[in-house]
């Protein structure tokens, strides 16, 4: 059996997944009802999966799975905006900071040091550097640390001569989405000013949200055709027994608009949702929707990297540039973040197994260097790709735990079903 909550939305991936158990014939639907007037959930008594709908709503956590057994799969880990909320995963991402005590985690592979530039001292950063302010909370926010960053960041970019266009800060409400609410600033007045209306806001019994004040990587790498910036969309699976699983394809978002630096009111060239790219005049010019895939990234990396591309013919990564200099970069990422998380995403002793999808979204700077920009919950998928990623999704996370009923499918469809699955969950 397999279960549905009530609230809100699916979303396109468990619509999908959904979708995907049900014409295998060997999964059966079952609702949960909410009582409107109480709000309370009514389970059935007994189901394999719950799925929440977007965001973990509608997880009743309380008693999900009392009385199960075996366990039941839920498709979220409580507690996982610790990675998803902004704020949140600056605490976190410190933690993983002080666990490596700047080194690389043990058992990390020595060729995460390969790339463009060897990195130094500062390899353990994860994240740039950000602070992480409560507009209710006064006194107790880190506005002199503040200060002191925005000095030395400044005065680096002084003295490697890029001036004002090498110290800039990212604003973004901890809790924000599709790039809403975002603010890029080069002035510290500026950043004070705005942070002292949150806490105006605060003062006047508005709700307001945290805030992140992040260092702005002021180097993007921009493609070649039209000169713009991108972000980099990985999806990661993290199983019920916390493996952790990166998906193969990855998409990259790119700007609509060329890179602009003396503008940083300019979105269109700054800020890489898609939901912007798909406002500007110039959106589909280059890609048909600005999204550009693994192979046609790699591609162009190889080009403008012969000596990078040169050195990983004849290793694993068989020549391949995204393999052998970014990909390392962001496993390395993925694994310290997850682990860093992993003790409060733990659900030992609980009645329920959970995984969850996350989305990770990554920066990638003129140096080659990648950053964790931040992690996304539900997050959505590129068309092209949500056929298969459900497919991979279900062969991981449920598939070894609910192990297809070839009585109920039949044998010939099993035999297909399991080819078609390995196929899709295979490296
Ligand atoms: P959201 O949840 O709104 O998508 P993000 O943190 O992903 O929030 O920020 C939105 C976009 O802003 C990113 O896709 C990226 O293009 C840009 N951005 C965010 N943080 C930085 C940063 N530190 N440096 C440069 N660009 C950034
Ligand atoms: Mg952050
Ligand atoms: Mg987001
Ligand atoms: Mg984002």
């Amino acid at each position: 059996p397999f279960d549905e909550a009530v609230d809100g939305k699916l979303g396109s991936v468990y619509t999908r997944l959904t979708e995907t158990l049900l014409a295998r014939g060997d999964w059966e639907r079952k609702a949960a009802l909410r009582n409107k007037a109480t709000g309370e959930m009514k389970l059935p008594s007994t189901y394999s999966v719950l799925l929440g709908t977007a965001q973990g709503k509608g997880v009743p956590w309380g008693r999900l799975g009392y009385g199960i057994w075996p366990p039941p799969l839920v498709n979220y880990n409580r507690g996982f905006d610790i990675l998803t909320r902004k704020g949140k995963m600056a605490a976190t991402l410190e933690t993983a900071r002080v666990d490596c005590a700047g080194e690389w985690p043990a058992g990390m592979p020595a060729e995460l040091t390969c790339g463009a530039a060897v990195r130094s001292t500062d390899k353990w950063e994860l994240a740039p550097q950000n602070f992480v302010f409560h507009p209710s909370k006064g006194d107790s926010n880190p506005l002199s640390a503040l200060r002191s960053a925005y000095a030395a960041c400044a005065a680096a970019a002084e003295a490697s001569g890029m001036g004002k266009a090498g110290s800039r800060w990212i604003l973004k409400p901890s809790e924000g989405a599709k790039g809403e609410g975002i603010f890029i600033e080069t002035e510290l007045e500026a950043i004070e000013e705005h942070l002292r209306k949150q806490e105006e806001k605060a003062g006047a019994g508005e709700a307001v949200s945290s805030w992140v004040v992040q260092k702005y990587i002021h180097n993007p790498l921009l493609l070649k055709a039209g000169n713009r910036k991108f972000d980099m969309r990985c999806w990661i699976l993290v199983d019920a027994k916390f493996n952790i699983h990166l998906y193969k394809h990855g998409v990259l978002r790119v700007a609509a608009a060329s890179y602009n630096a003396d503008d940083i009111k300019d979105i269109h060239s700054h800020l890489t949702n898609h939901c912007i790219a798909t406002t500007h005049a110039e959106y589909g010019k280059y890609e048909a929707t600005n999204e550009l895939f693994y192979a046609a990234f790699d591609q162009e990396l190889i080009e403008r990297y012969p000596e990078l591309a040169a050195q990983a013919r004849g290793t694993p990564a068989n020549g391949s540039v995204l393999e052998s200099v970014v990909l390392p970069q962001v496993r390395r990422l993925v694994v310290q973040s997850m682990l860093a998380a992993r003790e409060r995403l733990a659900s030992d002793g609980e009645y329920y197994q959970p995984f969850q999808l996350y989305g990770y979204d990554f920066l990638v700077d003129a140096e080659l260097r990648v950053w964790l920009c931040e992690i996304n919950a539900s997050p959505a998928v590129a068309d092209e790709l949500l056929p298969d990623l459900v497919k991979a999704l279900v062969r991981t996370a449920i598939d070894p735990i609910c192990p297809p009923c070839v009585e109920l499918m039949g044998a010939e469809a099993s035999a297909q079903y399991d080819a078609e699955a390995s196929a899709a969950a295979e490296r």
